[in-house]
């Protein structure tokens, strides 16, 4: 079956059309990664990183072509883009380092001549899924220290981010070994068909998507990782500068339409909420909405029609259920699927729209009295990624961050925003499995091997 990837903000423009990938050659490529692994995991760490090392500057090379790409194929803005071009770059060149790192531990022996050995082994064949809305630092953030480790990876991309898949292999891939890194375009049936061959599974996606990955992981025996969705909280303590505040949230909410799992999707205000709504109405009408090849623009479209679809819908949910639209709700005019940055208020922290994600331009902001209050509305939600705080007040700042329940917190600092140098993932149904990224990959890349090994004599 041939599989289309269209342009959002012009959507009669096909990115690229290509056949899925079926289950016979899902077969035939973990065969080839089999056999490219396990050549490349006889490879010394100093091969392996010098190929990431060339692979990272084959991207650099190409930067912009694949920025133009990700601009078309999936709406980000170009300046949203070019940064993300420039972090695989980074991806690259950091796990590059880390092939190099001590690969295991030693324990204490028998004897002061034992030696007793915890070392670090590829697990084989990495499968890798992935979502379309970071289309390049996504893959890599999986594939790099699943090769710098010395595995072979196969990704699955999501449909709409297959050309971005296809272009980031064929840089990449000049680089490194024939097949040790191959792209597997295709959508639920190809990746269902992926976890039949591989040796670990690394996903990343929609909560409902990502439990099924990780049973159908678990009843193969596979280890998993899923990083999934979030419903992420600004809480706004009183005393903190609203405008300031409203600057950074604004941003976080809408950039690149709201399709981060990072974004923040609701606003917790503390106190008298009036100036940070007022703020907050202010610069999320400001904020820049059009062509994403523009690098003025913020927020470009939502990825498909069913996304626009949710976004407005939602928003009329909202309202009947007794919320005030402050901004936006409706679809833009013309031929992209761009919708308008929402706000809404006076929702209950259990409506739908301040408990579930929707995945587009919308955030509700949610006055409370006090900082318990705060806490428990932030973690009165099924999702647990990121929450950030602001405030000029370190003690409480601080008292704050060690009640939430999330797995990244950030003060005064917008919940979007990754630095893949540290460990990275959510609590309770935004992550399941080991954190990724940093020095933290390493536990799903690779197994420990304990190797005894005592004097021959004596
Ligand atoms: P999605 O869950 O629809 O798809 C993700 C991937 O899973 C795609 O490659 C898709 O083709 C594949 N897939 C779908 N059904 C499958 C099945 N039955 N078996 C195997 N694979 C299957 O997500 P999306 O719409 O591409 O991305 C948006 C979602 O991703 C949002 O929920 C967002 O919060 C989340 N996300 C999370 C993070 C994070 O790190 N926590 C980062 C980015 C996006």
């Amino acid at each position: 079956m041939a599989l289309q990837s269209r342009s959002p903000q012009q959507p009669d423009d096909v990115v690229v059309e290509v056949e899925e990938a079926d289950a016979g050659a899902v077969a035939a490529a973990v065969e080839r990664a089999r056999a490219a692994g396990a050549r490349w995991a006889g490879a010394s760490a100093l091969e392996r990183s010098a190929a990431l090392t060339a692979a990272a500057d084959a991207l650099a090379v190409a930067a912009d072509e694949l920025t133009g790409l990700m601009v078309r194929e999936v709406g980000k803005p170009v300046t949203e883009a070019a940064a993300e071009a420039a972090r695989g770059v980074g991806i690259l060149r950091y796990y590059a380092q880390q092939a190099l790192d001590p690969d295991g531990e030693t324990y204490p022996g028998a004897s002061p001549e034992a030696l007793l050995l915890a070392r670090r082994r590829p697990r084989g064949v990495a499968g890798l899924i992935t979502p379309w809305n970071f289309p390049v630092a996504i893959p890599l953030w999986k594939a790099a220290p699943a090769l710098a480790f010395g595995n072979a990876v196969l990704l699955k991309p999501s449909p709409d981010a297959t050309a971005v898949a296809l272009r980031l292999a064929g840089l990449l891939g000049g680089a490194l070994p024939d097949d040790l890194l191959q792209v597997l375009p295709g959508g639920a049936g190809t990746g269902q068909a992926m976890l039949d061959g591989v040796d670990c599974v690394s996903f990343t996606g929609s909560v409902a998507v990502g439990r099924r990955v990780a049973v159908a992981a678990t009843e193969r025996g596979l280890p998993s990782q899923a990083e999934m969705g979030g419903l992420n909280a600004s809480i706004v303590l009183a005393g903190a500068d609203p405008e300031r505040a409203a600057g950074v949230i604004a941003g976080a909410a809408m950039g690149y339409a709201g399709q981060k799992c990072t974004a923040t999707s609701r606003a917790i205000v503390v106190g008298d909420p009036g100036p940070f709504t007022e703020a907050l109405v202010a610069a999320v009408q400001g904020l820049a909405v059009g062509d994403p090849a523009d690098k003025d623009t913020v927020v470009g479209p939502v990825i498909t029609e069913q996304a626009r679809r949710k976004v407005v819908e939602a928003a009329a949910e909202a309202a009947a259920a007794g919320g005030r639209l402050l901004t936006g709700g409706r679809a833009g005019n013309g031929a992209g699927w761009f919708v308008a940055p929402t706000l809404v208020d006076g929702l209950d922290p259990g409506a739908r729209l301040a408990q579930e994600e929707v995945f587009g331009p919308i955030a509700v902001i949610l006055p409370v009295a006090d900082e318990d209050e705060a806490v428990r509305v932030a973690n009165g939600v099924r999702y647990g990624l990121v929450a950030s705080v602001f405030t000029g007040d370190l003690d409480r700042a601080l008292r704050l961050a060690a009640r939430l329940d999330t797995g990244l917190i950030r003060v005064n600092a917008p919940t979007s925003g990754v630095d893949f140098l540290a460990p990275f993932g959510g609590e309770k149904d935004s992550s399941f499995g080991p954190r990724e990224q940093g020095k933290a990959a390493r536990e799903l890349y690779t197994s420990t091997r304990t190797v005894t090994v005592l004097p021959h004599q004596g």
